[in-house]
């Protein structure tokens, strides 16, 4: 099976390639993220930033605030706005965290690990 994952946001304008596995995945649970995503978990891709092929588009960067008060940089379709990728302070600009969720086949990526579990809903 190849190891290179596609994925674009929901109206076709931006699609990207990760060429390569990521770092590992992750599953948070903290409240920024149920918010951010409305959900109960965000799963994200950390992966090398050189390894995020843009195949199509140009994702917009929107400075969003962040746990660590710092700031995240979350990189969205300039159309729909959808999120597909974040850069944190912590690792810069050279790894970024890619959501799983905007890949064409997330089946693909289950979680590695689960962090902030202290917050996770109860069900
Ligand atoms: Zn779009
Ligand atoms: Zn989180």
């Amino acid at each position: 099976m190849s190891e290179e994952l596609d994925g674009g946001c929901t109206c076709g304008e931006v699609r990207y390639r990760m060429s390569g596995p990521p770092l590992f995945v992750h599953c948070c649970h903290c409240r920024w993220c149920q918010r951010e995503t409305g959900s109960a978990f965000v799963l994200n891709a950390m992966i090398e930033a050189d390894r995020v092929v843009l195949l199509k588009g140009a994702p917009e960067v929107i400075l969003t605030p962040s746990a660590s008060g710092k700031g995240q940089k979350i990189s969205r379709c300039p159309a729909c706005s959808i999120a597909l990728w974040s850069t944190y302070s912590g690792a810069g600009d050279a790894v970024r965290f890619v959501r799983v969720g905007t890949l064409d086949e997330p089946d693909r990526l289950p979680p590695d690990i689960h962090i902030f579990t202290m917050s996770k809903q109860p069900w």
